[in-house]
């Protein structure tokens, strides 16, 4: 048995760590009217505290009173078992969250399974206008499978992975805590894996962590409209707005927003202070017909300027006809401004 099972993993942590906090969340929602300032709110935080060996020392687990969405989904029900009397009784997030944050300390690396859970904490917080503490986790189930399949994108959920780890735990699933242990479990194999890696191999998951980072740290901003249709919302400054990760200000287009391609639209936004970001958006459609826009928008690095850049310039190159309904900012208001203003009477 080696001293420290998680070693290969220390190297990719934020600075000299010597505790690890694993995390778990789970949230609750309302498909059919979403608060936009919180479409998922955290009803449960589950955690692990692991010491310099891997073995789990402490652990943390409680419910959060809800305050709005008070009927648990059907689905969230089934997979968790939280019932809304249970939650009635719990404490409000900013209580336990309070609590949470206690737990993990200053200087832990925060480790989670997927990317999903910290954005989720972030708008929760957001929502209580409290800053996160936190930096971003570390996401085990990139790391997992990026060291077991050479393959960052290769998605496994928990259950699985225990599985072809071979790892055994005797846990009831899909509360959080219990995730959260079972991702401590994962740790050793993963950590494991990385061993195997060359050093080519390790510098791209540390160029692919430090992206997952920026866009771990990403603004999400989501808007109800009244357009049923894109070229409509295409042309509101107030949904096509780009605004800085770092300092919120409105940011001015490098590449004006365009469909890149399975209804996503991508931008590069430059900031005077900050530099260029990168923004991605989507735009919904509800059960009222209309559309609403979710965007993310993060910091961005030379390469990717040059991807999103290299990537319009091929779809402006590709004739309207043959883009398969795929839209651009610039071409809907250059048409719009035509249609509004007819050329001037001779
Ligand atoms: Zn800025």
């Amino acid at each position: 048995m080696k001293e420290n099972p998680l070693e290969a993993l220390y190297a990719f942590f934020e600075e000299e760590t010597k505790e690890t906090v694993v995390f778990d969340l789970e949230w609750n929602q309302n498909g059919y009217a979403p608060n936009l300032r919180m479409p998922h709110e955290i009803i449960e935080i589950g955690a692990c505290r692991l010491n310099d060996r891997g073995e789990v020392t402490d652990r943390f687990s409680e419910l959060i009173r809800p305050r709005l969405y008070r009927r648990v989904d059907k689905h969230i029900r089934q997979v968790t078992g939280i019932t809304e009397q249970e939650l009635s009784s719990g404490r409000t997030f900013p209580e336990v969250f309070a609590d949470f944050a206690r737990f993990c300390g200053e200087s832990a690396q925060l480790i989670t399974w997927g990317r999903d859970d910290y954005p989720v904490l972030r708008r929760n917080l957001e929502y209580y206008m409290q800053p996160s503490p936190f930096s971003p986790p570390l996401d085990a189930q990139l790391v997992f499978g990026f060291a077991h399949f050479g393959d960052a994108h290769r998605q496994m959920n928990l259950h699985a992975a225990l599985e072809e780890t071979g790892t055994q735990l005797e846990v009831p699933a899909h509360r959080a805590v219990y995730d959260a242990e079972c991702t401590a479990a994962l740790l050793p194999a993963v950590s494991a894996g990385l061993e195997g890696l060359g050093e080519e191999k390790r510098n791209e998951l540390s160029a692919i962590l430090e992206r997952e980072k920026r866009i771990a740290d990403s603004v999400l901003r989501s808007r109800p409209t009244h357009y049923s249709v894109h070229t409509d919302a295409l042309r509101d400054d107030a949904v096509t707005n780009l605004l800085c990760p770092l300092c919120g200000r409105k940011m001015s287009f490098a590449v004006a927003w365009f469909d890149a391609g399975r209804d996503r639209y991508e931008a590069i936004g430059r900031c005077e202070q900050h530099g260029q970001a990168h923004g991605q958006m989507h735009l919904k459609r509800g059960t009222n017909g209309y559309l609403t826009m979710h965007q993310r928008v993060f910091l961005a690095s030379d390469d990717e300027v040059k991807a999103v850049s290299e990537a319009y310039r091929l779809f402006l190159l590709t004739p309207p006809a043959k883009r398969h309904h795929r839209l651009c900012m610039e071409e809907v208001r250059r048409v719009s401004e035509r249609q509004n203003f007819p050329s001037k009477k001779g």
